[in-house]
């Protein structure tokens, strides 16, 4: 276990030592963590690689946008880089680890006021450090009839944060940040920005309209490092009346290219208003049994094998559900389109089933899949594409084939959220096991380099992977990003690193 601190690249242990006391004076020396033993919860990475090439420097707790401030002004005196959390469990992306060696973690734990819930207009307006499940609470409390979005990691994480990340959930409003509505923002220089509506006074529309004046800014702020966002207004979904969700199978691998195009056109239509997830079945199957029960050899696991494991547990190649969401006067005739297109593809259709994520339930059932190998291992990479059957079986054989070459199973869920195609696929392996973390390590790198190949960028990426995919989108977006960098933040100290953005 490492004792030592580890200093930020560049900066002397005389600076450093004299960085920390006046970060104590900002936010109280018990908001300040250097103890390296104190640091582990920060240091939890499933990703394959180790935390020690991550370790941060230490960890600063603000509580309010005038410690945030106090602490960027340290950081610039000193250059000592900075890398803000929100309720930090970037979970399968690198968790709350930064994407270099030695930044201090700013984690927004501490402000977690839910500062509006809009009943009328159906928004509301958080601090980082919210959760998902309390803002559930908040509004079951107040028994008010709105709908949130979760993402994958369900109760323990937050909007803000998952927002930032362009994140996505399973409901209408699955595109977390195009249901985003005005942004707070501290720069680097302390500065504070309000994004849209925000900035003029009197307006009373911040979580109304997001585009304000002049360029829209708030898209800087996502996949990036050029502010520290310190509230985010959302929209809300209005309860609907009724709701019925449904599922599709396909009892052949060979249907996804079919099933992609029955789905898209339905989308488009607006017919289902909700993103489409075809599970494969080893994914499905995941959640029920473990790769060791059905086999210990080397290589993947054999087709045959996962498949009749599956059908024990109603799962065939592809699993597709989505919900219907209205009164039972719009969703019947939906029903009937749906069935017909769908029918006609070659799926076979069960129109009552229940999946909690496309209705408002927290759940934590995404965690199942590690169970899969055991050992917490999980790295998750998703192409995207145009939503394009031909594209979503390319995507497949190039997974397939590089994970059963590293000895891992495709353990997928193609998605159509509208017109783009997100090809999530959860690399999971045990992250214990000497010989299975290069693997991983190498089968990710593999996947991700044969996706860029094929034109497929990834809708994000975890914290060892930054640098190389900003890298595939070429000199001018590089240059146009640094040049925004150092307008915003002229000595760096904003997660350097983050989305291969550094000083
Ligand atoms: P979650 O716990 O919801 O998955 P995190 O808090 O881990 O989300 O945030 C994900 C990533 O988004 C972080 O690693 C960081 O790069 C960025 N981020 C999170 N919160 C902020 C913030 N308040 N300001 C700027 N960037 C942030």
């Amino acid at each position: 276990m490492p004792s030592r601190t580890v200093l930020p690249a560049g900066v002397s242990s005389a600076s450093f030592a004299r960085a920390l006391a006046e970060l104590r004076k900002v936010v109280g020396s018990e908001q300040v963590i250097t103890d390296r033993d104190a640091l582990l919860p920060y240091e939890k990475l499933m990703l394959a690689a180790q935390a020690e090439e991550f370790a941060p420097s230490g960890a600063i707790l603000a509580a309010t946008v005038e410690e945030i401030q106090g602490v960027l002004a340290v950081c610039n005196k000193y250059r000592a880089p900075l890398w803000p959390i929100s309720t930090g469990r970037n979970f399968g992306y690198g968790g709350a680890l930064p994407a270099t060696r030695g930044q201090l973690i700013l984690d927004l734990k501490r402000m977690n006021r839910i500062l509006d819930v809009d009943p009328v207009l159906s928004t509301a307006l958080v601090e980082p450090g919210v959760t998902y499940q309390q803002l559930h609470d908040h509004i079951a409390e107040r028994n008010l009839p709105l709908w949130l979005d979760f993402p994958g990691g369900g109760p323990l994480v937050g909007p803000v944060g998952n927002t930032l990340e362009r994140g996505t959930g399973s409901t209408p409003y699955a595109d977390h940040f195009a249901h985003a509505c005005g942004m707070e923002v501290v720069l680097a220089d302390g500065r504070i920005l309000r994004t849209g509506m925000g900035s003029l006074s009197g307006s009373r529309a911040w979580q109304a309209y997001r585009y304000g004046y002049g360029p829209y800014l708030d898209g800087l702020f996502t996949q990036s490092n050029f502010g520290v966002v310190t509230k985010l207004g959302l929209w809300l979904m209005p309860a609907p009346a009724s709701y019925r969700t449904i599922l599709v199978q396909y009892s052949e691998d060979s249907a996804l290219e079919r099933a992609v195009e029955a789905i898209r056109p339905l989308r488009l239509a607006g017919t289902i208003a909700n993103p489409c997830a075809l599970s494969n079945a080893a994914l499905a199957l995941a959640a029920y049994r473990r790769r060791a029960e059905l086999y210990q050899n080397g290589g993947p696991t054999p087709d045959e094998l996962i498949l009749s494991a599956a059908r024990q547990h109603g799962i065939e190649p592809w699993n597709l559900t989505f919900t219907l969401y209205g009164t039972p006067e719009q969703i019947a005739p939906n029903l009937d389109i749906v069935t017909r297109a769908f029918e006609m593809s070659g799926g076979r259709v069960d129109p009552d089933h229940h999946d909690p994520s496309q209705v408002n339930e927290l759940n934590l059932d995404a965690f199942r899949l590690l169970d899969w190998v055991g050992g917490g291992g999980l790295a998750w990479i998703a192409p995207v594409s145009a939503a394009l059957g031909a594209d979503a079986a390319r995507q497949r054989d190039i997974a397939r084939g590089i994970l059963g070459r590293h000895g891992f199973d495709y353990l997928a869920a193609p998605t159509v959220y509208g017109r783009d195609l997100h090809h999530v696929i959860a690399l999971v392996f045990d992250h214990g096991d000497p010989q299975a973390l290069p693997r991983a390590r190498m089968a990710f790198r593999e996947l991700a380099a044969a996706f860029l190949d094929s034109g497929y960028g990834l809708v994000r990426t975890s914290i060892d992977y930054m640098t190389a995919l900003a890298n595939a989108y070429g000199e001018t977006h590089r240059t146009v990003n640094h040049t925004l960098k150092r307008a915003l933040d002229p000595n760096g100290i904003l997660a350097p690193g983050k989305s291969g953005i550094r000083p």
